[in-house]
């Protein structure tokens, strides 16, 4: 009797998420030890100094589980954010509690929202309930939210917007935001994801905080992982109606995020300069690399975010293994549908200048 076969059958068609290649495995490849990896969104630029100084004192207290309902980053957040404490869900980074969701509003037959382009680890929660997905096809890359519309049917439960979007750092603005929440039945969760929401400038792009009176269906979920350079601890919540919060707060692992975790967080926030340091760096970047690609020519999908997809056509992979090759880690992204494709994350001014010279090599 084959052990595989008492799975759920939903999970055995799914797809373990691909993470980007580590720099140790590169490293170890090359026989190298200066490898950049610019593939996963991470801040070039680190964490804040507050955290490490704060880790030191936490790390003489690992044999205490954590406080299970992270009281103190709640009190912070909830005054920086001015929402109350027990509309904020704290998870193992932001992906915890999209998983979350997924298990409280989905089940079998039911159905879910996204876009085409939309970030993986939505088809992946799910799947991984038994629940339907349904792909509403991009328009210039990013969200059709009229398309997203007409896939509502009285099975959908949940729709899953990225804003920016990841892997195309394409962003909705508030007009677009307002007229889709007010389409809406107010019985469907609308997951507003602001991974990138820190980096974003321009004018017209909501802060779906804004909306969380007016429409008790929504959710938002930022994360630690990005501009707070906490990817490796794994922090990141959700803001919604108390009600919301209640039922995430019911499935919730009682200890989900560790006390480094919750302390490398709180320590972060008090460091809004480190926060307005890296946004101005990586529009910097953004900047240049953009510059960069017209100047040669290759087609990128114009992003608010910290990294940027550029069209390499046939030679996508070509490119990619040849940047390997001179110690550069981008991100390749044909499981998004977008195989000629490489997924750039914005690096220091050094590695950003470096990658632009292996890539001109590349292209020769
Ligand atoms: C990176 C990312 C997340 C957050 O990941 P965590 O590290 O789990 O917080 C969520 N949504 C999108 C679109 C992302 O790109």
């Amino acid at each position: 009797m084959n052990v595989q076969e008492q799975a759920n059958s939903s999970i055995l068609s799914l797809q373990p998420y691909q993470p980007g290649k580590p720099v140790e495995e590169l490293e170890r490849e090359l026989g190298i030890s200066n490898a950049v990896k610019l593939a996963s969104n991470e801040n070039p630029w680190g964490c804040s100094p507050n955290v490490s100084k704060a880790l030191k004192t936490a790390i003489d207290d690992v044999s205490s589980y954590p406080d299970a309902n992270a009281f103190y980053l709640k009190q912070i957040l909830s005054q920086n954010l001015k929402v109350n404490q027990n509309q904020i869900t704290i998870g193992n980074g932001s992906n915890d509690v999209l998983d979350l969701l997924a298990r409280i509003f989905l089940t079998s037959g039911d159905e879910a929202i996204y876009s085409q382009y939309a970030f993986l680890v939505y088809p992946l929660i799910i799947q991984a309930v038994d629940a339907q997905a349904k792909v509403a096809p991009a328009k210039d890359f990013g969200h059709d939210l009229d398309a997203m519309l007409s896939l509502i049917t009285e099975k959908t439960k949940i729709i899953f917007i990225a804003n920016p979007n990841n892997p195309t750092g394409t962003w909705l603005n508030k007009q677009e935001i307002e007229s889709f929440l007010c389409k809406v039945p107010s019985h469907i969760i609308v997951v507003l994801d602001e991974a990138y929401f820190e980096y974003v400038d321009e004018v017209d792009y909501p802060n779906g905080l804004d909306y969380l009176s007016k429409y008790t269906n929504v959710v938002v979920t930022r994360t630690f992982s990005k501009i707070y350079g906490l990817a490796a601890l794994r922090v990141g919540y959700a803001i919604a109606s108390e009600s919301i919060t209640d039922l995430m707060n019911r499935v919730r692992q009682p200890f989900n995020v560790n006390n480094l975790a919750l302390t490398a967080a709180q320590a972060s926030l008090d460091d809004e300069q480190f926060v307005t340091q890296c946004k101005q760096s990586n529009k910097q970047a953004l900047v240049e690399f953009s510059n960069f690609c017209n100047q040669h020519e290759l087609f990128y999908i114009e992003s608010v975010a910290n990294f940027i997809s550029v069209n390499f056509g046939d030679n996508t992979n070509d490119m990619y293994q040849k940047l390997l090759s001179k110690g550069y880690i981008v991100r390749p992204i044909a499981n998004y549908q977008l195989k000629d494709y490489l997924r750039i994350t914005m690096g220091t001014e050094t590695q950003m200048k470096g990658l632009q010279k292996a890539i001109l090599e590349s292209l020769r």
